[in-house]
């Protein structure tokens, strides 16, 4: 049997149509009930599908489920994760639109907005799919609902093809991915698996298995207010403080002038008087030294300026956000390798992608399950112009089938070439 590329166009669209954007702050888990909805959706299709061990947790808000091994022959458990809500933008009666056989003209979407294909050139890769937007006012949701389709018609495709062989499949859905709180929350000794792929953006034959590392500071400035006029040797200005820590800061290393895998710091907020000032700043970086270096570097300004102006005058809070799995996935090379020959045999070109952000994999890395991003072959994410097709995640769920398949015929003998960018 094929791909069910019906059944995996109104699996998205259906999907789409729910409002699972996640809002920060609401203190429940999930953030928002609409997240709660889909999963259990998910759930009830995963059993209809036939996988095993299909369960919810409330403590995690996850979503997972095994599709069991069809053969004797030894593959270690592999796993493949999507997030279920959305952006920060309007969600709330998402209508799906289906634009058969996309000429590549401009489409008027609604809202006196038009997905333009000067304005969005990507969209000339898609020309005679079946191209799926949003109406004008809302976002489509294919960040990452495109994932969980594409999950869902691997899974019908292996139910309905079993000559295809395979190892342990482990699926999960998870929440609050856009506020970066879903994937910290997973409880992964639900998830018995080897290694794992996100499927969270990107274009096919992308593989991102370095993120930034992030880490965000506050820095405050403690002043001494006299009149000015009797302020000779005993005033102290918080914000003549707070502009020499900014000038102390490596020149032009800034987000304006960084790409690919160069990182930053940037000045998010700075504000003060004479009395007390503030600065909130965050740092982004690739490789982990340069991480390290830079936040050493907010440190050692700190003490700079208390030793110039009086211990305490100065404090930082600096905090570690999320840490890429970069280095960690170098110790496992086979986990992207493995995705170089499902792609080679797919014949998609393979693009290593420095993921500027973060991702699920981030965490899930972090606990132990090494984690790269894939594609969901979604574009314009977070925005009214956001589109998927579905020939793209038809495709997404054939690399998904190719990929368990060589994990299949190469697990005994591991393509552990050194990864390089
Ligand atoms: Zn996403």
């Amino acid at each position: 049997m094929p791909f069910d590329r019906t059944y995996i166009q109104q699996k998205f669209i259906d999907y789409c149509k729910l409002n699972t954007r996640s809002v920060d702050g609401t203190g429940e888990v999930p953030t928002t009930p609409g997240q709660t909805v889909l999963l259990h959706k998910i759930a009830k299709e995963l059993t209809g599908l036939g996988l095993q061990d299909v369960s919810y947790s409330e403590q995690d808000a996850y979503v997972v489920g095994c599709i069991p091994a069809n053969t004797a022959q030894a593959a270690s458990p592999i796993g493949f994760v999507a997030h279920v809500d959305t952006a920060d933008f309007n969600s709330e009666h998402v209508q799906p639109q289906v634009h058969e056989h996309y000429d590549g003209r401009d489409l008027v979407l609604g809202n006196g907005r038009i997905l333009s294909a000067k304005e969005f050139p990507s969209l000339k890769k898609v020309i005679g799919q079946t191209l799926i937007t949003a109406s004008g006012d809302t976002l489509l949701g294919a960040d990452d609902k495109a994932g969980i389709a594409g999950l869902l018609g691997m899974a019908k495709y292996l139910q309905e093809n079993p000559s295809v062989k395979h190892g342990e499949i482990w699926l999960a859905f998870g929440p609050d991915e856009e506020i970066g709180r879903g994937a910290a929350r997973f409880d992964v000794s639900r998830f018995p698996v080897e290694f794992a792929y996100t499927l969270d953006n990107g274009n096919p034959g992308d593989i991102a298995y370095e993120t930034f590392n992030a880490a965000s500071a506050h820095v405050e400035f403690k002043g001494t207010v006299v009149h000015p006029g009797e302020a000779y040797g005993l005033m102290v200005n918080a914000a003549l403080m707070a502009s020499e820590f900014i000038q102390g800061l490596p020149a032009g290393f800034t987000p304006e002038n960084s790409k690919d895998y160069q990182g930053y710091i940037m000045v998010l907020n700075n504000q003060g008087n004479v009395d007390h000032a503030a600065i909130d700043l965050i740092v982004r970086s690739f490789d982990t030294a340069e991480f390290n270096h830079s936040k050493q570097l907010l440190l050692d300004l700190v003490g700079q300026l208390n030793q110039k102006y009086g211990t305490g005058r100065v404090t930082i809070d600096l905090e570690d956000q999320y840490h890429s799995p970069g280095d960690v996935i170098k110790q496992h090379p086979y986990v992207v390798n493995l995705v170089h020959h499902a792609y080679q045999a797919l014949g998609l070109p393979i693009h290593h992608i420095p993921f500027r952000g973060g991702t699920d994999g981030d965490f899930i890395t972090e606990k132990g399950i090494p984690t790269p991003n894939l594609f969901n072959g979604g574009a314009n994410f977070h925005g009214p112009y956001e589109y998927a097709t579905t020939e793209q995640m038809v495709l997404l769920s054939k690399t998904l089938v190719e990929i368990v398949r060589q994990h299949l015929l190469l697990n005994n003998q591991r393509d552990e070439t050194p990864l390089s960018r």
